[in-house]
């Protein structure tokens, strides 16, 4: 996720982590919203609790704050990138992720995906804590079923195959704009200032390559 001044700090070295890829959802207020995060592990099992984490920045944290209960689908390896895409590359306030998804109410009326996933929980927040780029929320689970046989997709595998390569550099060309190689996020202008933080995954400027024109 980070990087600080003090010591050595090879941002590779957290890529070693073990990651798996889930979309969270959650509604209030009649409003829903969904995202895709990589942090979700079991944390206790009496009384059964999950952890997540997201990022303060996304809309669905903000409703998640509010409404203090979410679904989270555990991803599947059948999954593509435009699903990925749908829900985590672009942002709840200025579109509706379920427009063209189907999905389901819980009895919390929280929209859940059954699709490409393979384990569904239902769950409600107990305890949350601020980490400054994300909040952490620890969750007890009222519900948890298994929706399918297929593995599950991690993290490496929706970076190293899942998600398409960026097209070929091209160095004579004038650079249009820089990608995001954690989540994908694009911003447009030709140059990125240094401290440039993605929006979508709080990750630094020198995780962004350029596209050319
Ligand atoms: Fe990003």
């Amino acid at each position: 996720m980070g990087a600080s001044e003090n010591g050595v700090m090879d941002n590779k070295a957290f890529y070693n982590l073990t990651y798996g890829v889930f979309l969270l959802s959650t509604a209030f207020e009649g409003k829903k919203n969904a995202c895709i995060i990589n942090t979700c592990i079991q944390v206790a099992n009496s009384p059964t609790r999950l952890l997540i984490s997201c990022i303060n920045a996304n809309y669905t944290t903000e409703l998640l704050k509010k409404s203090g209960a979410f679904t989270l689908s555990v991803l599947d390896n059948t999954c593509t990138f435009d699903f990925i895409k749908n829900f985590g590359l672009q942002s709840g306030r200025n579109a509706d992720k379920f427009d063209s998804i189907e999905f389901k109410l819980n009895s919390n009326k929280i929209p859940y995906i059954e699709t490409y996933a393979s384990s569904l929980f239902s769950c409600h927040i107990v305890e949350k804590m601020d980490l400054g780029s994300h909040t952490a929320f620890v969750a007890e689970v009222d519900e948890a079923k298994v929706l399918s046989h297929n593995t599950a997709l991690t993290y490496s595998d929706y970076q190293n195959k899942l998600k398409p390569k960026p097209a070929n550099a091209n160095p004579a060309g004038k650079i249009k704009g820089w990608r995001c190689k954690i989540c994908g996020y694009v911003f447009d202008g030709e140059k990125l200032p240094a401290d440039f933080l993605c929006p979508l995954c709080g990750h630094p400027a020198s995780d962004f390559e350029p596209i050319y024109a």
